[in-house]
């Protein structure tokens, strides 16, 4: 049933998919099994009639971009995985940007620069799409998306398109983490800038992740939350951790609020390691650490 609806999309060119297909390569982290479905829209159109099939079939299914923010289940998802990475649409106009869902925000703020937009430099080593840096209010060098996102567009539960301009944004927060929606696309508010500071800013912003993040190791960014006066790889770096490990999964000896994938690394490891981080840091200073990274079990 589902693979007749999806071979004839398929057939439109309306979606890519694979069955039994490995999560790993779909993430920045590289791990996670398999998936009863893979599936890529290729339009905002393909994804809104994919969502309504599943959803009357009572089928599961999950929405991700570029899996630069997940960690999926070593026995993989049961269920639907869709991708919305091939859905890229981007619209200029004057300081106004409409952007699919899907976009890399990497490529975005270079487009940005192109344009002589400033706003996104703060954006421009963040790995994900705009729908993942929306719903996970990214941020970074003391910006965030919640300082540029004018309005959103959405799937809701029962399958309306409806727009929204209030996102209850907070740090890595908004109100896409609280309900069953489905980003869509957005609206940015950019400004005029000189196109040489907006790329020397980004330039600038690179060479400092580059000399303090591992950003050549395969990892999910910094793993766990911030909080009032807490700077989680602070104190893990304090505590020693640096180094430590469990399987193929370690604290990176380069920014300690990473874990990599030091090769073969299974999602039982990472979340093992971030146990192990946990009680260390609790009975040290007595901090409950909070992890950012989001964990997809299997079903
Ligand atoms: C090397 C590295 C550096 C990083 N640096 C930063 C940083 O500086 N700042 C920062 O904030 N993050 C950082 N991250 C984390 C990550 O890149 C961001 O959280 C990013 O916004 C996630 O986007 P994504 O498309 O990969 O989302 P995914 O990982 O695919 O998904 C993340 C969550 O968003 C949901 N989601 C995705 N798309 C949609 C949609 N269209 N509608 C509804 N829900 C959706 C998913 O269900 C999931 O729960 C880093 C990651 C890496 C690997």
């Amino acid at each position: 049933m589902l693979k007749d609806y999806l071979v004839k999309e398929s057939s439109f060119n309306r979606l890519t998919f694979q069955t039994d297909a490995r999560l790993a390569p779909h993430t920045t982290f590289g791990i996670g099994g398999h998936a009863d479905y893979l599936v890529a829209p290729q339009n905002e159109e393909a994804l809104i009639s994919l969502v309504a099939f599943l959803r009357e079939k009572e089928i599961r299914f999950g929405i991700f971009g570029n899996g630069s923010n997940v960690l999926f289940d070593d026995k993989g998802f049961r269920g639907v995985v869709i991708l919305t990475n091939a859905i890229r649409s981007v619209d200029f106009r004057d300081t106004l940007v409409k952007v699919s869902c899907g976009a890399s925000l990497i490529s975005l703020s270079m487009q940005a620069a192109k344009h002589s937009l400033s706003g996104l430099e703060f954006a421009c080593g963040i790995p994900g799409t705009v729908g993942g840096a929306v719903f996970m209010n990214a941020g970074a060098h003391g910006g965030e998306m919640s300082d540029i996102v004018l309005s959103s567009r959405y799937l809701d539960a029962v399958g309306n398109v409806c727009e929204m301009t209030q996102h209850d944004f907070a740090y890595r927060h908004s109100v896409y983490q609280d309900g069953d929606r489905i980003i869509l696309s957005c609206c940015l508010g950019l400004s005029y800038g000189t196109e040489s500071e907006i790329r020397a800013k980004m330039a600038e912003n690179k060479q400092k992740r580059t000399m303090t993040q591992p950003i050549k190791d395969k990892s999910a960014g910094s793993v766990f939350r911030r909080a009032e006066g807490v700077i989680p790889a602070a104190l893990i770096d304090k505590a020693g951790l640096k180094g430590l490990s469990v399987g193929g999964a370690c604290v990176s000896e380069k920014h300690a609020g990473f874990i990599v994938n030091r090769g073969g690394a299974t999602a039982c490891d990472v979340l093992a390691l971030i146990e192990l981080i946990q009680q260390k840091i609790d009975s040290v200073y007595g901090v409950q650490l909070i992890p950012e990274i989001r964990y997809i079990p299997e079903s």
